[in-house]
């Protein structure tokens, strides 16, 4: 491994909001803590730690709204999530698999706990992050990847220590099938208690990673489940032992070095584009789409 980053913060989970009526989200960042450019290209992060939801009949979730800009990545631990948008796309994220939609210049969306899962009810769990396009890719047309479990780039951790799930970028030679429009490197560590591994990323690449399950040393620091743990960029090593069976989501980017204007649901770099947006949603330029 090269010299260890240091540790910026580990960060507890901050207090849950509700997302519509089906998703109690940690609204890790931006915020306080981490503003809207530290973990650029990641722009946003809300996490759905795990919950119970009682059965329902009808679906939680959140109703029609737009994207514009950026790119929502949904990531499913525990749960299903129904979505459809106004380009006719429609599908469910099951659990493990992921769900890259690119809004880019602009679409409307639902996303709805999926009917059978609703029905039952159950343990939900999920994260959703932003991530940010560069100006020049801003209104390329949208488009999907359904990105399921068994898609994912796998390296087997040696001697049978768990499995670093690639969703994007590359680990130890092995790739993710996410295409991005900005490097970045996206996995999901399933660790065995026990399991010892390094990974090294460019040293001005934002990165950050958060216990989705068990707890781990991370540069020799303890990390228990739903803490996000924030790395300097001083260096490129990071090294992580499984202290229980442990996912651990781990997220590295080239930052997007350009101005940041946001609005709700859009995510662009000027103000007179947010005016844009609002405007070409008005006018229904992003389709329509039934609630
Ligand atoms: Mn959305």
């Amino acid at each position: 491994m090269k010299n260890k980053r240091s540790i910026e913060a580990i960060i507890a989970p901050p207090p849950p909001h509700m997302v519509g009526n089906g998703f109690r989200v940690h609204g890790f960042f931006p915020g306080r803590t981490i503003d809207k450019k530290r973990m650029s290209p990641f722009f946003l992060m809300d996490y759905n730690s795990k919950v119970e939801f009682a059965p329902s009949d009808e679906p939680r979730g959140v109703s029609v709204h737009p994207h514009r800009g950026f790119e929502t990545v949904t990531i499913a631990y525990h749960g299903k999530v129904a979505h459809h948008d106004s380009y006719g796309n429609k599908g469910i994220i099951g659990e493990g698999d992921v769900q890259w939609m690119t809004a880019a210049s602009g679409l409307l969306h639902k996303e709805y706990h999926e009917k059978e899962f609703s029905k039952k009810g159950g343990l939900f769990q999920m994260v959703q992050l932003w991530v940010n396009l560069p100006a020049k890719f801003k209104m390329t047309s949208p488009k999907y990847q359904e990105i399921t479990r068994s898609m994912m780039g796998k390296y087997q951790v040696p001697g049978d220590k768990g499995t670093i799930e690639v969703i994007a970028g590359e680990y130890q030679g092995t790739k993710g099938p996410a295409s991005t429009f900005t490097p970045m490197h996206v996995y999901n560590a399933r660790l065995n208690k026990g399991a010892k591994l390094d990974f090294n990323f460019p040293s001005d690449y934002n990165t950050g990673l958060l216990v989705i399950a068990g707890s781990a040393l991370i540069n020799d620091e303890r990390a228990a489940a739903d803490h996000f743990v924030l790395f300097n960029n001083d260096s490129e090593g990071i090294n992580i032992e499984a202290t229980d069976d442990a996912v651990l989501l781990i997220l590295s980017g080239r930052p997007i070095d350009e101005p940041i204007a946001q609005y709700g649901p859009f995510l662009m770099n000027t103000r007179e584009e947010l005016e844009q947006a609002i405007d070409d949603v008005n006018a229904g330029k992003f389709g329509v789409l039934e609630d």
